[in-house]
């Protein structure tokens, strides 16, 4: 141990390249850690406590463990604390949108939204997403890269480290809803989310019950089995046409796994008792929103046990399509709501802050879109 201290003073910038972030890991996976050097195992409570619960930066701010083990955890680890590049506010609905750097430059986006008396932040598990649904602004970056462990876990633990005091005043410090409804496809990044999902809800990390969290995914219809055999968290399905012909317009993953494929994994997919698959569906004008539409979804839902998330289509300049009117969208869930479903429309948050569902975007994508298409011209 003194001779690999020794070696980090001499040659810091090798040891920072073996040092590993210390968010990716869960609570097995350090405990296995610290085993190996003959650390008790209720070390990865006390480190779990420190980072999760007092959010700490430093190692040196553990102070219940030894000086030993400080100094084992600094030469093998560090707390990453990805830089904040910007932090918008919207001024209609109060949402946070906050865009981060990663370590090799690229950007994501994760969205905090106080609604009532729940706190729910929208994280990432992709730059960009290698899906392509016509309606997406992500969809439309392709994928640059999943995201470790660690990022996905980084995005709320560096979010809550600076909450502002509007909203520790109203929610405390914790954080109540968990979505992952950000950037990426988050079954295509499946064993990443699975360990992040660990470390949210492990007794000892954020202990954030699997009831707040939702997994939502476009149809990867294995991983979505996965998944449930997996972890008890919610799962939300984009179901977004009730035709195989519209679907594989707009989501070309339709094309692998078809409607039916699909909604015969949702009939497979293990429930707990009194539990729900929510199905999103964005209303594109003209598009998915007919009563023909209402009534095959209730037709294609049947039997399994469902709530309906309606989503209005937020613009973005990459895609051709419309937003709905309102009147419209009103008598569509109507329909849905006198058929016995349960059927809710979730109204866009951050619409000012382009934070709204399918309008998240890396700055880098955005650059090298506006760069392709000048050199086009
Ligand atoms: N990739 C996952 C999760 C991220 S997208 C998925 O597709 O489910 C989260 C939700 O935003 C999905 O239901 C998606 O259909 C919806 N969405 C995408 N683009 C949108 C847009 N422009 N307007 C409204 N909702 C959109
Ligand atoms: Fe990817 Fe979801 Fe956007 Fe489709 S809607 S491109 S799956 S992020």
């Amino acid at each position: 141990m003194l001779a690999i201290m020794g070696f980090s003073k001499q040659y810091p910038a090798l040891m920072e390249n073996l040092r590993r972030p210390i968010t990716g890991f869960t609570f097995a996976q350090l405990s296995e850690e610290l085993a190996k050097l003959g650390k008790e195992k209720y070390r990865t409570q006390q480190v779990f406590f420190w980072l999760y619960r007092k959010r700490v930066r430093t190692f040196a701010e553990m102070t219940n463990l030894s000086k030993e083990v400080r100094e084992y955890l600094e030469l093998n680890f560090y707390i990453p604390a990805p830089p904040q590049v910007s932090m918008q506010v919207s001024q209609e609905d109060n949402a946070h949108k906050y865009l981060y750097k990663m370590t090799d430059g690229k950007t994501i986006e994760t969205v905090l939204m106080p609604i009532k008396d729940r706190l729910t932040q929208c994280v990432s598990s992709q730059v960009g997403c290698a899906m392509a649904c016509a309606f997406c602004n992500t969809g439309d970056m392709g994928l640059m890269r999943n995201l470790a462990t660690h990022e996905i876990v980084d995005q709320i633990l560096e979010v809550a480290r600076n909450y502002p005091d509007s909203i520790t005043q109203k929610y405390g410090d914790r954080i109540t809803n968990i979505v992952y409804m950000g950037m990426g496809e988050p079954l295509h990044n499946l064993q990443n989310v699975l360990d992040s999902l660990d470390i949210l809800t492990h007794p000892h990390g954020f202990n954030i019950s699997h009831r707040k969290i939702t997994v939502s995914t476009s149809g990867l219809v294995p991983q979505m089995l996965e998944l449930g055999k997996k972890t008890r968290v919610n799962l939300a399905v984009s179901l977004n046409a009730t035709t195989d012909e519209i679907r594989d317009q707009v989501m070309p993953v339709n094309k692998r796994y078809n409607l039916k494929a699909l909604l015969d994994g949702c009939k497979e997919y293990e429930l707990g008792p009194g539990r729900r698959i929510t199905f999103e569906y964005v209303i594109l004008k003209g598009v998915n929103d007919s009563r023909s539409d209402a009534q095959r979804m209730l037709r294609l839902l049947d039997g399994i046990p469902s709530k309906i998330n309606l989503i209005p289509y937020n613009p973005h300049p990459a895609s051709p399509f419309l937003r709905p009117e309102l009147p419209e969208l009103l008598a569509f869930q109507k329909y849905l709501l006198d058929r016995g479903a349960t059927a809710t429309v979730r109204f866009s948050k951050g619409p000012d802050i382009l934070a709204a569902c399918g309008q998240l975007r890396s700055k880098e994508a955005l650059r090298s879109k506006y760069a392709e298409r000048a050199a086009r011209v």
